[in-house]
């Protein structure tokens, strides 16, 4: 059997199963290997009958000479077996498991491991784990270190480890290291086969450590390779247009900005810049926290365009942005005679016959728009979008006349930050340009948790703020689910916090945003919010409220325990845009200390990027925030944290990349596993 097998090919492994299996991202033989052991329960120690110790987590082994289920007074049944060895006999006892009479056989020798205490006045070994061992003496379940699985429902460790266990026997003549010796010498890397079979059944932890970080790399490496060949295969082909870069023209569109630019701002401009003359397409990620200046810099690249006599299209995730969009490109272009059209569903704005800057949202995609001279595409807030609709946008704007494939360069930006060396591996196939920096004079926000007992006082202090300073404030609602697109039963919890709110700021006046509402109304809530006439605007987490409102100074988050640090920080990045000082109130009714060290992050940092990292340190293995919620794949057995290995694998593919003579064995893999697209 080869590890490409499907699970089906293993016996007791029907459709039930394969649709479990499913659930656990399990559907060859290679993901059931792959569905490493979270932890490892102790059995080695096996004892005579005769020295197992009150309180001991001992294995013995021996024949059982009764097996019967027993009736209690109180309508209880407990099953009872008497096993013997060479030194004595033990009573085994367990609880409501009538079935078991069935699977421990009277006459059949036994391992049981499990925790030996009084019953009874008598020494008895409790609800051990156990398996048969008439026939052989290898033991999986019992009497060593014993492999622990993430689970899911209908599926039991002790199922996973005995197909597990029979999955290895049959690939093991298949299974081949791929690594040259030079690299699993120079790492000590336990080799594949080995790996495979030691992270499942180890003889102790040390090995099990080993093997698992094996296994991790062998994941992060065609993480890696993916990215890597996507990348060299996006160099093929052409770019539509390939344009001259004249810096003394993109300095005088610098020179007309009414601030002046960070150095992080000027370095991206300049890597975009070089991008945007070469043959090939830009591919380029433009990170940054919001508020960094991102949309000055894609400008920059759309005015490289317009110079050139092309056109540039930018594409919003909402109306509302879009719409911010149009109205700051305007500004920025003022003095110059780019022409900007803006493109929803609502509607076109300006037109159409000569426009150099197409903005909109993804109904840029369907409208009936001539994109015959798009230079550049630039994508905001690229985790909002699906694969498909970037896709259609890069194949709507690039060309495929006389056969060959054309693509349009492309920019995308995010403002989710996350550690550099995330980055590198979930965009790896994207250039990445950095702003990690503020503009000068932001001025940090104050944040402060605040637990249930002050809330009281803290709403009393907003209303006197409202009152005596003029200021404006924003309350974000609980989240209830964890989603990109806002859910009903989000707009449910958020209007009754709105209606709660407003019995207790009877003499203010509130409006409420949320995702479900007309475009209309969200833009007369946010009218009404941007001129002051709203004092305080209540919004659900996933409404884009990023339209500039300096008067708005104060933010409070409820529940500010379910969301992650880099989201909140998303969150706060809507206020501290003005002169004035501004705070951020966290609410949570949660005391843990895990929860409390996490918030304290934010009271204490106001870079995206740190707080990333220390999300990372702290959330450690598989849980980093942002990876689930922007749904980029989890990590199944190495973790975001292990920067060393990741920054290793990623050389490793490179290198394999450049000298494929060197790595025949694992080309021979990419090629089977259609790494390679086509
Ligand atoms: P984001 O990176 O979140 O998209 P924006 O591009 O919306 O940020 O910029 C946020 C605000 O900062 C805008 O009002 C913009 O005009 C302003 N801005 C951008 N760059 C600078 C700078 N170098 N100095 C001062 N203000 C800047
Ligand atoms: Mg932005």
């Amino acid at each position: 059997m080869k590890l490409s097998a499907p699970v089906s090919r293993l016996p007791m492994v029907g459709h039930i199963y394969v649709n479990r299996l499913e659930k656990l991202g399990i559907s060859t033989i290679e993901d059931l290997l792959y569905h490493v052991p979270h932890r490892y329960q102790d059995f080695r120690i096996v004892s005579d009958i005769s020295r197992a110790q009150i309180g001991e987590v001992v294995t013995i082994q021996g024949i059982v000479l009764s097996m019967k289920n027993i009736y209690t007074k109180y309508g209880k049944v407990i099953q009872k077996a008497e096993v013997q060895d060479k030194t004595g006999q033990i009573q085994v006892i367990w609880f409501n498991q009538r079935y078991l009479v069935r699977s421990v056989r009277e006459g059949e020798r036994y391992s049981f491991s499990g925790k030996v205490d009084w019953f009874d006045r008598k020494k008895s070994l409790i609800s051990p784990d156990f398996e048969n061992i008439q026939n052989s003496n290898t033991t999986i379940h019992t009497g060593r270190l014993v492999p622990v699985y993430p689970e899911t429902r209908g599926v039991s460790s002790k199922w996973i480890r005995g197909r597990v266990f029979f999955a290895l026997t049959e690939v093991q003549p298949y299974l081949e290291e791929f690594l040259p010796i030079e690299i699993i010498k120079e790492n000590s890397f336990i080799d594949l086969p080995n790996a495979l079979h030691i992270v499942h059944f180890p003889d102790n932890s040390e090995d099990a450590e080993k093997s698992k970080k094996r296994l991790a790399f062998n994941e992060l490496l065609f993480y890696q390779l993916r990215s890597l060949y996507r990348k060299s295969d996006w160099k093929k082909i052409p770019a539509v247009f390939q344009l001259n870069i004249n810096e003394k023209i993109i300095n005088e569109f610098i020179k007309t900005l009414p601030f002046t630019l960070t150095k992080s701002q000027l370095r991206s401009i300049k890597e975009i810049s070089n991008d945007l003359e070469k043959e090939y397409p830009m591919n380029r990620l433009l990170e940054g926290d919001v508020g960094s200046g991102k949309t000055v810099v894609a400008a920059a690249g759309a005015f490289a365009s317009f110079v050139n006599g092309y056109q540039t299209v930018v594409m919003a995730p909402t109306q509302i942005l879009a719409q911010q969009h149009f109205d700051t490109l305007n500004q920025i272009f003022d003095k110059f005679k780019v022409r900007v059209s803006l493109i929803t569903s609502a509607g076109v704005k300006a037109d159409l016959g000569k426009t150099d800057i197409f903005v909109g949202t993804h109904a840029l995609i369907h409208k009936k728009v001539q994109f015959d001279k798009v230079a550049l595409v630039v994508i905001d807030e690229q985790h909002r979008f699906g694969v498909e609709q970037r896709a259609h946008l890069i194949q709507k704007t690039g060309k495929s006349a006389s056969r060959r494939k054309k693509a349009p360069h492309v920019l995308t930006m995010t403002a989710t930050p996350i550690p550099r060396t995330v980055a590198l591996t979930v965009y790896g196939d994207l250039d990445l340009s950095t702003l990690n920096e503020l503009p000068k004079g932001r001025k940090p926000v104050t944040t402060w948790i605040v637990p249930p007992h002050k809330r009281e006082g803290g709403y009393n202090w907003i209303r006197e703020q409202i009152k005596k300073e003029g200021v404006q404030v924003f309350i974000i609602c609980p989240l209830i689910e964890e989603s990109q697109v806002e859910t009903m039963k989000q707009v449910k919890s958020a209007t009754t916090e709105f209606e709660r709110l407003k019995d207790i700021f009877p003499d203010l006046k509130l409006g409420l945003l949320h995702g479900k509402q007309s475009l209309s109304l969200k833009n007369e809530v946010l009218e009404s919010f941007r001129s002051g006439k709203t004092h305080i605007l209540v919004a659900t987490p996933v409404v884009e409220v990023g339209i500039d409102v300096p008067n708005a100074t104060i933010m409070i988050i409820e529940a500010a325990e379910r969301f992650g640090l880099a989201q909140l920080h998303q969150l706060r990045g809507r206020i501290g845009r003005g002169e004035r000082k501004s705070y951020c109130l966290l609410f949570t009714n949660v005391r843990s200390n895990t929860v409390l060290t996490r918030l304290n992050a934010l009271t204490k940092s106001m870079s995206g990027f740190e707080l990333a990292e220390l999300d990372l340190q702290m959330r450690g293995p598989g849980e980093m925030y942002g990876i689930k919620q922007h749904g980029f794949p989890e990590l199944k057995v190495a973790s975001w944290s292990d920067t060393e290995l990741i920054k290793y694998a990623r050389e490793v593919a490179q290198e394999a990349l450049d000298k494929p003579e060197k790595f025949p064995k694992l080309i021979k893999i990419i090629e089977s596993k259609s790494i390679v697209p086509n």
